[in-house]
């Protein structure tokens, strides 16, 4: 089951050009079986999302990209709007008591503009980041970032033992679907989609 987990929507995200309706029309084209909203501290009513459901094939869910002391996390399985930013022990307490799950988005943006060669040397150093302590995962494919970027990631999780998601962080429609999450099994709600991540029953591709 393909699904883009890492998808900001216009207006819950301010800086997404992506209407819902073109969100949908767009996946759908592109053959996915799944998206995830993971709009800013922002999130979605259930109402609202079965009616962007409509009649489509394709099944939405949602996540949430959360700014916290350590970067932006991408939590899964908390129902809650958080604002602001917020400490990551405080955000990990809040998510672990609620059973849900945090991947760091794109935890090397904007970290690495050197080249490759350098990048070989980094990644004991990149591991004692402090963000890796609180999350599950770690996002390896991003389609906003550099490819040593995305590359330092794949390492660090690797090396961590860290579960590694892609998603595209879409905010304009040729954005999405770049970088999907390949499920072994399908998933129809939150609750699975919650349970096949944790299990790493996936892979990830890059479409080029
Ligand atoms: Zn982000
Ligand atoms: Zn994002």
């Amino acid at each position: 089951m393909r699904v883009d987990l890492h998808i900001h929507t216009q207006p819950r995200s301010a800086c997404s050009a992506i209407t819902p309706v073109d969100l949908i029309r767009e996946a759908g084209r592109l053959g996915l079986d799944a998206v995830c909203l993971t709009e800013h501290q922002n999130r979605w009513n259930a109402q609202a999302i079965e009616e962007l459901a409509g009649e489509t094939r394709i099944r939405i869910f949602q996540g949430n990209e959360i700014t916290t002391n350590q970067g932006d996390i991408l939590v899964f399985g908390y129902p809650e709007e958080v604002k602001g930013v917020v400490a990551i022990q405080d955000l990990r307490r809040a998510v672990s008591g609620a059973g849900g799950l945090m991947i760091a988005a794109h935890p090397f943006r904007g970290f690495l503009p050197f080249g490759i060669t350098q990048l070989q040397m980094k990644v004991e150093q990149a591991c004692q980041r402090s963000v890796f302590q609180y999350v599950a995962g770690v996002e390896i494919l991003n389609c906003k970032v550099t490819d040593p970027e995305n590359e330092m990631a794949r390492q660090v999780a690797e090396r961590l033992g860290l579960l590694g998601v892609a998603g595209s962080d879409a905010h304009r429609i040729d954005e999405i679907g770049r970088c999907v999450t390949i499920f072994q099994k399908e998933i129809r709600n939150e609750q699975e989609l919650l349970a096949e991540l944790r299990a790493g029953r996936f892979r990830t591709e890059l479409r080029n």
